[in-house]
């Protein structure tokens, strides 16, 4: 370093690239805002540090208040960070500026040059004061050490790796950081743009903040607080803030350790939003020290507790790394552990001690129930009993509770996936006094696979895969002998009704009030589901068609059926055969709600004309 004759030092940062700002300015672009999270973070440790001292009796002086102030000058176009913390004199600002700083910024260069995920690192990259030259042309340093007999020191650097360091004239003890804003930054010029900024990092930082005079930070964090110490007023307030125009959540979980990290945080339960998009950021947020860090932490935690909403706060969070590294440390695996761990306990305790409570939660929480589910083996071994599921008659159940309640149904499991449609079925189950469960949520489906999977004795049937009867009382046997006998029956059916795929069945169905019924069995059905859902739209054929698995049952105990068996074999009334054929496959297809509305449309027209033509 050499010392001018005006006794000015001027010296050279020790970065060997001259392209570094430009690099910077452009690799961190969407992340210029973080500066003043640099800058107020610096200043609040400064004040920090200068009340430490002066507990400890080494600062003699009248402690004021800790504040930062930002100044916004909109005709200068410059922003000044005032802090009246502990100041630095030459030496520091040699060390610790001149030194450090640069060298956290070299580091970084290195890394951008090896790094191909580095776009996606979180903001923070250690690189604090120096961010400042992001958005600023000049920047300045005005400090006074509270150290006795400290001189007032002004360094000055224009963005080159040239600095400029000289005797100030700061009379207060304290740290000015003046920042000449570069012509690209301008909207920083903006109070209102900085006040927000101020909301969105600091606004839980503990220091006072103001812009342009004016108090812009909240200050308190209640999750650094004992819970005990809280009201509920408490926790919907941080809500309020953090997510406003949303109604007020559910319920909160608030967790507080320091061992085996440091890990702060409330989760809330929002409640269930129609337009609720579960790939949305900004549900979590991350803070470090009560410092705003990110919105967007799905690395963190495990991916379903996205779904919910809140803050968490950990130190032990390395976030100058890339996401990669943040999904396999170690630390960070245990947090999202411990994180759901803590709300599964939430959720449990709430199904023990007031079932009531859960049951009205549930239509809140069960898309964050069922997601988990599915998506961690843990999640799911704890809270695969406390899914709970409506009955038609609007009464929630466990599948356990279910079975109990339906033995005759050994192990089996009936729903519906549509009241509407299915409700023929379902008021044949009822007059049998069997329950059915309402599976309509499409995450439903999912869930009774991973259940049958997990547990092979229990299976799930939709109202319409098998008749009642079979359900109750399955015998294969009489079903083949019966086939036998109606093999002609079963001919001229087929080829009436041009359904080569349909599998025609003749049964005594004494639990089923009609002549047909058409089922699909459970397993063809969930196929054809599937392959239709992975289906490319663009092909043609489709891996397993609708009508697979599709069974018609003529009912032989129907008063009707022998007639019309009758009917069949006589060749004379064909005709009238076929026409009846016709219209009773109609109707059943009607009733399983297998009709489309043109089909529908159609239908109605040929019965009035029926009628018109019998009347
Ligand atoms: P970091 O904050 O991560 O240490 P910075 O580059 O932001 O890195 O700052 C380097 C050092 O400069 C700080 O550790 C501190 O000692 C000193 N410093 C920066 N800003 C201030 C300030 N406003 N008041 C006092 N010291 C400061």
């Amino acid at each position: 370093m050499a010392k001018t004759k005006t006794g000015s030092k001027k010296g050279s940062i020790s970065v060997d690239t001259q392209s570094l700002f430009p690099i910077i300015k452009k690799w961190l672009y969407s992340e210029h805002d973080i500066f003043l999270r640099e800058l107020v973070s610096n200043a609040h440790d400064a004040i920090l540090k200068l009340e430490k001292l002066s507990d400890m009796g080494e600062f003699k002086g009248q402690l004021e208040n800790g504040v930062v102030n930002i100044q916004v000058d909109k005709t200068k176009k410059q922003i000044i960070f005032s802090d009246n913390g502990i100041g630095m004199d030459e030496e520091e600002v040699e060390k610790y500026i001149n030194q450090i700083a640069f060298s956290g910024a070299k580091e970084f260069l290195e890394k951008y040059e090896k790094s191909s995920d580095g776009k996606q690192m979180i903001g923070h990259f250690g690189m604090g004061f120096f961010s400042s030259f992001m958005v600023s042309d000049l920047v300045e340093i005005d400090s006074l050490s509270f150290k006795e007999g400290s001189k007032p020191i002004h360094w000055s650097c224009n963005g080159s790796t040239e600095y400029e360091m000289k005797e100030g004239a700061r009379a207060k003890i304290g740290t000015d950081i003046t920042l000449h804003l570069n012509s690209e930054s301008e909207i920083y010029l903006d109070e209102v743009k900085i006040k927000e900024l101020v909301k969105k990092y600091s606004n839980y930082l503990g220091i006072e903040i103001q812009v342009n005079g004016v108090k812009t930070n909240e200050k308190r964090s209640i999750w650094n607080e004992a819970s005990k110490n809280l009201k509920e007023e408490d926790y919907k307030k941080l809500y309020n803030e953090l997510f406003p125009y949303e109604t007020d959540p559910l319920f909160h979980v608030h967790f507080n350790i320091d061992y085996p990290f440091n890990l702060k945080g409330i989760i809330y339960f929002p409640r269930y939003r129609s337009d609720f998009d579960p790939s949305k950021k900004g549900r979590i947020q991350l803070y470090c020290n009560n410092i705003f860090v990110s919105d967007n932490i799905i690395d963190i935690i495990p991916s379903y507790l996205n779904l919910l909403q809140g803050i968490i706060d950990s130190p032990d969070i390395p976030l100058n790394v890339s996401r990669s590294a943040l999904q396999t440390d170690a630390n960070v695996i245990k947090m999202g552990k411990y994180i759901a761990g803590k709300i599964l306990d939430q959720l449990n305790s709430i199904l023990k001690n007031d079932r009531k409570k859960y049951e009205e939660y549930w239509k809140d929480i069960h898309t964050f129930v069922k997601f988990g589910c599915l998506s961690d083996e843990d999640f799911s071994k704890r809270m695969n009993d406390a899914v709970l599921f409506k009955n038609v008659k609007g009464e929630f159940l466990t599948i356990q509770e279910y079975l109990d309640a339906n033995t005759a149904l050994k192990n089996r499991v009936l729903y519906a996936s549509d009241m509407e449609k299915q409700s023929v079925y379902i008021e044949e189950c009822q007059k049998k006094e069997l329950d059915v469960l309402v599976l309509s949520h499409p995450l439903d489906n999912h869930f009774i696979q991973q259940s049958e999977h997990k547990n092979t004795s229990v299976k799930f049937f939709r109202v319409d895969a098998q008749p009642i009867d079979e359900l109750l009382n399955e015998n294969p046997q009489e079903q083949e002998d019966n086939n036998q006998q109606y093999k002609a029956f079963q001919e001229s059916v087929k080829k009436t009704l041009e359904a080569n795929h349909l599998d025609i069945k003749i049964k005594a169905l004494e639990n089923t009030a009609s002549l047909l019924l058409i089922t699909q069995s459970e397993q063809m059905r969930r196929f054809s589901e599937m392959s239709k859902m992975m289906s490319n739209p663009l092909d043609s054929q489709e891996m397993f068609p609708e009508a697979v698995g599709v069974s018609l049952y003529f009912n032989s105990s129907h008063p009707f059926f022998s007639k019309l068996e009758a009917l069949s074999q006589n060749e004379k009334e064909k005709e009238k055969y076929e026409g009846f054929l016709k219209k009773l496959y109609k109707l059943a297809k009607l009733k399983s709600g297998l009709l489309n509305g043109q089909e529908i449309k159609e239908f109605s027209d040929e019965i009035e004309k029926t009628i018109g033509d019998a009347l």
